[in-house]
């Protein structure tokens, strides 16, 4: 007799659990545009080359060794992961108003500021998340301590933002609530907002609301190619003075996503809380992982320490962006070439790694069962998992799913 033999099975992750459903098919033509991996015109996952070479010089080091790490990580990587995201001529930063910790990728970053704010912060401990947002979100902040609500974003009618829905529901919310926005490629809706639009939802986060701005930051550089671009809106929030989280990941970025490289930076508001508000952080991280893994990060220092790396690493993030916004512009030609009923315009106008298609949990249903295309059922796909190859496939499979 098992003491948890009660334990029921759970469902599998609705995102990882499209691949091990592809895993399982046999045929010779399955794609998986589930998850938000790159991967090459060869439908292989790519190790960037500046990475490998990142990783030549630290195994050349024979003064590296396996010493745990301080609480909060390399103390280089999370100096130039801040530069990275704010800008290295942040005023923030020059103030010593940032305190960053490496954590284990985006996910432990979020879940890292999720906890500190339920324990420290004295405004309400709600978290308003876009409807929809990457679903892990809705786990881990309950999960964290903090009561998660839904703010309106994506308006199915036109396949853009709700602006308006937006921001009405960040005015009903109350002063001083936690709000998670996506810094760049909104996950899985591919909307963001424009410059103005950012510009009005930083009216009321900040001036009439005085909420506090979370932002998730995992494609910096994967959505149009430039790191400053994408940082844009990271950084009109923090140089107007206010307080703001950042959860950074290098999963898609430098492609390392098993190797679980992140960080969380917190802008205060003067250098003496930001110091306190450090102290605290390692508090939250000591119970739950003791410190992060060295080899990740180190990599990462190694390439943003080095011009040359750093130079080549541009490059190669660009060619992976570019890929991407070449498949839109394939997948886009290929469905006008069948004239495949409806307007696909938002294939080229929504931005990152997914595209948001619109298609419903039956029509994916239809092309998983009878053209082997595994995406997750809300109709999201993976831009970087589609290959000129395999274009034609997805846009037969789209056409007659909507015939
Ligand atoms: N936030 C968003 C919006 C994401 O899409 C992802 C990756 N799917 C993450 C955070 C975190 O991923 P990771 O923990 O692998 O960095």
């Amino acid at each position: 007799r098992s003491s948890f033999g009660h334990v029921k099975q759970a469902p599998e992750d609705p995102i990882l659990g499209v691949t091990v459903e592809y895993n399982k098919d046999p045929s010779p033509m399955k794609v998986n545009l589930g998850v938000g991996a790159y991967r090459t015109e060869e439908g292989k996952p790519l190790v960037l080359n500046v990475v490998r070479k990142a990783e030549e010089q630290l195994l050349a080091d024979r003064s590296r060794n396996k010493e745990y790490l301080p609480i909060t990580g390399i103390a280089q990587f999370n100096k130039l992961s801040a530069e990275l995201i704010l800008g290295s001529d942040s005023p923030a930063i020059a103030q010593k108003r940032v305190v960053t910790a490496q954590c284990l990728s985006g996910t432990g970053s979020l879940r890292v500021g999720g906890e500190f704010i339920a324990h420290h912060y004295s405004g309400p401990k709600i978290i308003y998340v876009p409807a929809p947002t990457w679903g892990n979100h809705l786990k881990i902040f309950p999960l964290a301590g903090l009561e998660t609500r839904t703010y309106r974003y994506y308006n199915p009618k036109t396949r853009g933002l709700d602006y308006q829905g937006m921001i009405e529901d960040l005015r009903a919310a109350p002063n001083g609530a936690v709000v998670l926005l996506h810094a760049c490629a909104h996950n899985p809706t591919g909307v963001d907002p424009t410059k103005d639009e950012w510009e009005g939802i930083r009216n009321v986060v900040r001036n009439e609301k005085q909420q506090l701005p979370f932002f998730d930051s995992a494609y910096q550089g994967f959505a149009s190619g430039s790191l400053d671009t994408d940082a844009w809106a990271v950084r009109r929030f923090v140089n107007d003075g206010g307080e703001t989280f950042i959860a950074q990941s290098y999963a898609k970025n430098m492609g390392l996503y098993g190797e679980r490289v992140g960080a969380l930076s917190i802008v205060a508001t003067d250098p003496a809380v930001a110091a306190r508000v450090e102290s605290q952080v390692k508090l939250v991280i000591r119970p739950m992982y003791s410190n992060p893994p060295t080899y990740g990060a180190a990599i990462v220092a190694n390439i943003l320490s080095n011009r040359a790396l750093f130079e080549e690493w541009k490059v190669e993030l660009k060619a992976m962006a570019d890929r991407i916004i070449s498949m839109r512009h394939q997948l886009f030609d290929a469905l006008t070439a069948r004239r495949t009923p409806g307007n696909w315009t938002h294939i080229l106008n929504q931005i990152g790694m997914f595209t948001f298609t619109g298609l419903n949990k039956q029509q994916v249903e239809y092309m998983t069962r009878d053209y082997h295309i595994y995406m997750t059922l809300d109709g999201r796909i993976s831009m970087a998992g589609l290959s000129s190859r395999t274009v034609p496939q997805l846009a037969d499979a789209i056409h007659s799913a909507v015939i």
